[in-house]
């Protein structure tokens, strides 16, 4: 078994106390490695080292040459993506196809910001004086990242990329049940360039690792991705020291099918929008939204689909759903499944599957409730598993304060063959990301964010990286004789 130390001013190191924590395998409940349990001395070296990068080099490394550097992490990512994706299974339970597609957005994401950092550049004011005005945009400096289990080297992506791309350095503390990838990626930092202290990454736990980042005078940022719990808390903190906050915080996301949309587009866009991974998606699909007219003929059409969904090891190419990410979770999600039963009816899963071969696993099944009324626990909470709470609507007035009647407020799909209809969904759905018949592809171009409680800022695309970046203004005076004021 493997014992990994974090990375830190360009060095390998253990935690200063000495302490490692087990890392999981949520498919077989076993230790597959262990790792640096960091605390508040380890986490001040590191933002330390990460001020002392952005104030020694990293601030006039050219655009060009960190454009480079993002190209080969990039590459590197490409070259080592069948490692990566295997234990990103192995560690978060997803399917290895779905590790295959985050791994290939890893790339993607470097490579787009790679792209992206020559194309940022201020501009050029048309003030009413005799006089050159310019707004500057200067990186923020150094950047702390939080990230969570669900897409472990994705998020690490979404942050380290842009951050790197607007000049930032960054200090990145991984969820404590998935750090592994991230810390295979960093052992190539140095070969791709990134200069000693530009990343750091810590592990360590939320309360010791995670909220002296927060509290530490020497960053100037905190991104993070999480529950809207630690969320507060973290704006709470950031504020003794006001540091500028992004937060993507999930949500309780309506999938809206009309009785005109395509029967078996909505069936299996229904199942996709919230079973894919697990249903460990900020974005899921939780709440599906369905119109009278195809009510129960599209409940029995998904019940059957959701029947015959494999569960397994990830790293089995039959497997269709991964086990839950740690047994806190699993148990977290059941006590919902429990809630559910009595909230509304089953229509499939509900429990945990009985097969010999899954009960070491952190697995639950595909579970639907139906009848759910919106006001039901199981539609207001977010749950981050594979459990579907099916609403019925009359038309689009109902379906509207349905979906918009939730805190939440990250995504949104509406299903129709009626464009008309659609744009008029779309115009008043509140969300900070909305399909119309699909829901979940999610691309680095497009930003990434919620409306209300599910967050403030937008990740990928231009929007990501102004997150690392101020404006400076400059004037320039081109009057050569004295202002005459006196
Ligand atoms: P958390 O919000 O607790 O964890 C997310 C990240 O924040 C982790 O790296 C965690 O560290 C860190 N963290 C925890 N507490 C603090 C703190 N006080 N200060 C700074 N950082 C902290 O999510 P959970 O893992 O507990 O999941 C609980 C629920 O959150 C899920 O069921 C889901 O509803 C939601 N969630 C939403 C996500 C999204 O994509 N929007 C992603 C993950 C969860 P550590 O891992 O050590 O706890």
């Amino acid at each position: 078994m493997k014992t990994y130390q974090m990375l830190v001013d360009g060095a390998w190191v253990a935690a200063e106390s000495g302490k490692t924590f087990a890392v999981m395998n949520p498919a077989t409940g076993e230790v597959m490695a262990r790792v640096p349990e960091a605390a508040a001395a380890d986490v001040d070296k590191a933002a330390r080292a990460a001020r002392r990068a952005f104030d020694e080099g990293w601030r006039d490394v050219t655009a060009q040459e960190r454009g480079r550097i993002l190209f080969r992490l990039a590459e590197q990512v490409r070259k080592d993506a069948k490692a990566l994706a295997e234990l990103e299974t192995l560690n978060s339970g997803k399917p290895l196809m779905e590790s295959e597609y985050d791994i290939n957005d890893v790339a993607t994401c470097f490579e787009y910001y790679g792209g992206l950092a020559t194309k940022l550049h201020g501009e050029v004011l048309n003030v009413p004086d005799n006089a050159l005005s310019l707004a500057l945009r200067e990186p923020l400096g150094v950047a702390g990242q939080i990230i969570p289990w669900n897409y472990p080297l994705l998020m690490a992506a979404w942050k380290i990329a842009p951050a790197l791309c607007a000049g930032c350095t960054v200090v990145i503390k991984p969820a404590e049940q998935t750090p592994l990838t991230l810390l295979e990626l960093a052992r190539s930092f140095e070969t791709c360039g990134v200069p000693k202290g530009v990343v750091n990454v810590i592990t360590g736990f939320g309360e010791a690792a995670g909220a002296p980042l927060v509290a530490h005078p020497a960053v100037d940022k905190i991104a993070f991705t999480g529950s809207v719990e630690v969320g507060k808390r973290i704006m709470r903190s950031a504020a003794d020291t006001l540091k500028k906050v992004s937060l993507e915080l999930g949500g309780k996301s309506p999938n809206i099918f009309f009785a005109d949309a395509d029967f078996e587009s909505a069936v299996d866009g229904a199942l996709f929008g919230v079973f894919v991974n697990q249903g460990e998606v900020c974005s899921a699909g939780s709440r599906v939204l369905i119109q009278r007219p195809i009510y129960r003929k599209m409940l029995d059409a998904m019940v059957e689909k959701a029947k015959r969904i494999k569960l397994g090891s990830g790293m089995d190419p039959a497997t269709k759903m991964g086990p839950l990410v740690s047994k806190e979770h699993m148990e977290r999600v059941m006590r919902y499944q429990e809630i559910g039963r009595k909230e509304a009816k089953v229509a499939s899963g509900g429990g945990r599957p009985r097969e010999a071969e899954l009960q070491k696993g952190y697995f639950v099944e595909p579970t639907i409730f139906y009848d759910v009324d919106n006001s039901a626990t199981i539609a207001r909470e977010e749950i981050f598993g594979p459990v579907m709470s099916v609403i019925p609507f009359d038309d689009e007035k109902d379906a509207l304060r349905i979906a918009n009647d939730t805190p939440f407020g990250l995504a949104a799909a509406v299903w129709s063959r009626d464009i008309f209809k659609c744009f008029r969904m779309v115009k008043r759905l509140q969300a900070g990301i909305v399909w119309v018949n699909h829901m979940q592809p999610t691309y680095v171009e497009a930003p990434w964010g919620g409306y209300k409680m599910s967050g403030i800022g937008r990740e990928l695309g231009p929007w990501g990286a102004e997150e690392y970046l101020q404006v400076k203004q400059v004037h320039i005076n081109l009057n050569e004789a004295p202002i005459g004021w006196y």
